[in-house]
């Protein structure tokens, strides 16, 4: 077991049942797993969909998957075992895929982040710290809302569906987890060409949660006070609040008036 690979595997089978009946699957749907560990949710996903792609980082538990899974053909047990970090592998584009996985927890930030840059996917399934569970659901006024909630919220419906007690998992855990599904909505927030300027936005006004949002995106992005004070005005937003107070459409009108008015420097500073 490696601990600095966030090795705690899930011991009870019913919890994996139900986590992959979450993902309201059928047979004809590609599975991607994210470290699939001794395959315990992998059985109960090979079950459902015809197609499972488990990609595990550790060689040894990657072997061993092999051993269980491939004896058979791979199109009979539709299970396929790729030795891989995920955060470096690419996704096959033409599928439309589905992601589930009880995440190791060291990387489920780096993770979601990842799909969210996909677009081939319709859902996706994780069991992540219930503290993480909370900041990807959480709403302006909330302490938890952050660069995580705005970017989960911007592309998915995030749903948090059950907590995971300590004791499902070997070794236990120190914290419980939570459950939660992200379903990619298909409409268009935000124009693609302006979506690196408001994700530089979005993160320049929550680098300094004790600032007030002026002051963050003026020490972040060193536009002109005043331009600023405009355009947040512009956009509905209070210059003196803090930036856990902003709603996504708040986001992105501001997005938009820094964009019309051509505030180069935010641009060149960064870019
Ligand atoms: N799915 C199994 C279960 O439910 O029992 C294992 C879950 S365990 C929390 C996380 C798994 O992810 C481990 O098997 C670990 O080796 C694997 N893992 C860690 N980092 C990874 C990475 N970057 N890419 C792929 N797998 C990774």
């Amino acid at each position: 077991m490696k601990s600095r690979l966030g090795q705690n595997f899930l011991i009870d089978k019913n919890i994996a049942r139900k986590i992959a009946v979450s993902g309201e699957i059928s047979q004809s749907d590609t599975v991607v797993e994210i470290g699939p560990g001794r395959g315990i949710l992998t059985e109960e996903l090979a079950k459902i969909s015809k197609r499972v792609i488990a990609v595990e980082i550790d060689k040894k538990l990657a072997d061993y998957l092999s051993g269980k899974f491939n004896p058979v053909p791979m199109h009979k047990c539709g299970v396929k075992i790729i030795n891989s970090d995920f955060l470096k592998w690419s996704p096959p584009l033409k599928k439309k895929l589905c992601f589930i996985a009880n995440l190791p927890y060291y990387i489920s930030t780096a993770v979601i982040e990842k799909i969210l840059s996909i677009d081939n996917w319709d859902t996706a399934v994780f069991t992540v710290q219930k503290e993480v569970a909370g900041r990807i659901k959480a709403g302006p006024g909330s302490k938890d809302y952050g660069v995580l909630s705005v970017a989960c919220q911007l592309f998915c419906k995030v749903e948090k569906l059950f907590d995971i007690p300590p004791h499902c998992f070997s070794p236990s855990p120190k914290v419980i987890s939570s459950v939660i599904r992200l379903r990619r909505t298909r409409k268009q927030p935000i124009k693609e060409k302006d979506e690196k300027k408001f994700f530089k936005i979005v993160k320049a006004s929550f680098a300094h949660r004790r600032k007030i949002i002026l002051n963050s995106l003026y020490t972040e992005l060193g536009i002109e006070k005043k331009l600023l004070e405009k355009n947040l005005s512009d956009s509905g937003i209070p210059p003196l609040c803090r930036a856990e107070t902003v709603s996504i459409g708040d986001f992105i009108k501001l997005t938009e008036k820094l964009t019309e008015r051509k505030q180069t420097r935010l641009y060149k500073k960064n870019n």
